[in-house]
């Protein structure tokens, strides 16, 4: 892959690689916890990175930009990424979606090894103990206390961004009685919603996150890795700067809505290290803006109500903005990788058009996708003075194209399509017109045309059905005319068109999608995204394709001559069974 621009975090990262300031950045002491001393047993310089998805949906094309960062940046500068199950909220977790999550990360080309192939996948909830001892540590050292009263009193008391927020009355017990009431917490004495531990910062700080922000709350649900032991579970907001810490993570790359979590991040981990909780260098925290992409939802909460009322077929429905989605629709993932390499990382909100995606396909499938010709809309073709020509109307004459319009380099040319012209083809209903519109350049009365590959036929007309429909086309074929023959150029045609055989054509169900969204932003400036659905987001086409497309196999791709870029489907293509889905259609407008 060609050299990657530089950003502000390859700039934060070289420079803290030549100040060497990871040098001493591994564990020397004994917190007792496997994960954190397998991640301390590191080379001591190297950089360390994670993605840390929850495990409560699928991911989508928005992590795709994280996951390109995270262990982009790890690969370059010979550091590790850790994948770290962010598994701190019991509720909507599940074993489903960490499984999903490992899929999508090896597909879209990376790993979590080190240099050494050790692996480094982790689980928050792997670290439930010591976050409980690094609560109580801060107990202890007068940081934090146990506060009881009501959710309602406590946003009131908190203030807002025109007032400072108030003490809490709880908020000057001493460390022994908070500690009493925490372990109470603990043991299931409490009620859920009955207290909550808090750290003890600034009820008067400009940054509301400073306000003495929750750290653990009652919750008795049942958690997919740690079961029934937990009544108390951490909050996100104290759990992150642990697992980071733990883990040895150099530069903890991050969503700019987390900016103002970041000095919350930095008071935690100074108290930490003060009570030798936690190696140092501390990780530090580093924003950049989320990928915004046009037509596209990148909330998993409302891609799991579409999921769930039916509106897509799944979380891996082609319409979908899922990895998932985006695989079955056909994208590569050399294709997602250009993409977010190409949007860059900055810190500057922005919507990217989705047409850069489309583009990033295209560029990684033209050299390589073979070629096909199919017809989504058919009509007959009929050459009409076959017989006169080739001696009967059962003659087939072998015709061929290349499968690739450049040769790859380093690579041998794939072998050509073959296929038979006879005495009727299959052409696309808007290749003909009985009274073409001006500057019309495909069948009409008396128009000369290429069937591609094949030979040039004169129009003459058409039959037309009970219902007024062009039923048939009628033409004649041009002797000696053939691609490839000396003859060939002996009359000038106006076009080429694509064609199918009428004998050895295949039947195949092509699956036409377009955007899911009317709307471009369909998720911004509280507008309701269920009415803006694209009523037309599937079109299916019974289609004829060239003999080449039997033996296409699931998840081959390829460019259907003039309609686009095409796969077959991972999911519901057979041999005898051909199913197709549009992945995107051709820049260029074919020849009008
Ligand atoms: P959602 O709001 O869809 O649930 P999330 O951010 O809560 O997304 P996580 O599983 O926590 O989902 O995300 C894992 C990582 O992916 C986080 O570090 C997050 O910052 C990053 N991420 C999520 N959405 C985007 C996006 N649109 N652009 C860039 N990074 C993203
Ligand atoms: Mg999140
Ligand atoms: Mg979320």
């Amino acid at each position: 892959e060609p050299t990657k621009p530089s950003h502000f975090l390859r700039q934060i990262i070289e420079a803290d690689l030549a100040a060497g300031k990871h040098a001493h950045n591994h564990w020397a002491g004994s917190p007792g916890d496997a994960a954190h001393q397998r991640a301390g047993a590191l080379d001591a310089a190297a950089i360390r990175t994670r993605f840390p998805p929850e495990p409560n949906g699928y991911l989508h094309v928005g992590h795709a930009k994280s996951i390109c960062l995270n262990f982009g940046l790890a690969r370059d500068y010979q550091g590790v990424c850790h994948l770290r199950f962010d598994d701190t909220n019991p509720e909507k977790e599940d074993q489903e979606y960490v499984d999903s999550i490992i899929d999508a990360v090896h597909w879209l080309g990376f790993d979590w090894k080190d240099t050494d192939g050790a692996e480094h996948q982790y689980f928050a909830s792997d670290y439930f103990d010591f976050m409980y001892r690094a609560a109580e540590y801060l107990i202890e050292a007068g940081h934090a206390y146990v506060d009881e009263q009501t959710a309602d009193e406590m946003r009131a008391s908190r203030g807002d961004f025109s007032k400072p927020g108030v003490n809490s009355p709880f908020r000057d017990r001493t460390p022994a009685e908070s500690l009493a009431r925490f372990r109470a917490m603990r043991d299931g004495q409490l009620p859920d919603g009955a207290a909550v531990l808090r750290a003890k910062i600034d009820m008067a700080s400009p940054n509301i996150n400073m306000r003495d922000p929750a750290i653990y709350r009652i919750r008795r649900a049942t958690h997919h890795n740690t079961g029934d032991r937990w009544c108390i579970y951490p909050m996100y907001t104290f759990a992150h700067p642990i697992e980071d810490a733990l883990e040895c993570i150099t530069h903890s790359i991050c969503t700019l809505e987390f900016e103002d979590q970041r000095p919350f991040y930095d008071w935690l981990l100074d108290r930490l290290a003060e009570g030798d909780l936690i190696a140092t260098p501390q990780p530090r925290q580093y924003e950049f803006a989320r990928l915004n992409l046009t037509y596209v939802i990148t909330s998993k909460r409302k891609l799991k109500h579409l999921v769930d009322n039916g509106i897509v077929a799944g979380w891996d429905d082609p319409r979908m903005p899922t990895i998932v989605g985006l695989r079955r629709r056909g994208y590569t993932p050399a294709a997602i990788r250009l993409f977010c390499d190409r949007i860059g990382v900055t810190k500057d909100y922005s919507w990217i058009d989705y047409a850069t995606l489309e583009g990033c396909l295209r560029e990684d499938l033209e050299p390589r996708a073979h070629r096909a010709m199919v017809v989504l809309d058919p009509v007959p073709l009929v050459l009409t003075n076959w017989a006169e020509v080739f001696g009967s109307d059962g003659h087939l004459e072998d015709c061929q194209l290349p499968a690739l319009p450049h040769a790859v380099d380093g690579q041998e040319a794939p072998a050509p399509r073959r296929f038979k012209l006879g005495r009727q083809v299959w052409i696309e209903r808007e290749d003909f017109e009985e009274t073409p519109p001006k500057g019309y350049k495909r069948l009409f009365p008396g128009n000369l045309v290429r069937l591609k590959g094949g030979y040039v036929v004169e129009c003459t007309g058409c039959v037309r059905g009970a219902d007024g429909q062009v039923a048939e086309v009628h033409a004649k074929v041009i002797a000696d005319t053939k691609s490839g023959t000396p003859g060939a150029d002996s009359v000038k045609a106006k076009s080429a068109i694509t064609w199918v055989g009428a004998h050895d054509g295949v039947q195949a169900e092509v699956r036409l999608y377009d955007r899911l969204f009317t709307d471009a932003q369909p998720d911004a400036g509280g507008k309701d995204f269920l009415t803006l659905l694209n009523p037309g987001s599937l079109r299916v086409a019974t289609a004829w394709a060239e003999p080449s497309l039997a033996a296409a196999r699931a998840d081959d791709k390829f460019q259907f001559e003039r309609h686009g870029y095409f796969v077959a489907d991972r999911h519901d293509h057979a041999s005898g069974k051909p199913v197709f889905n549009r992945i995107t259609s051709l820049k260029d407008s074919w020849g009008k």
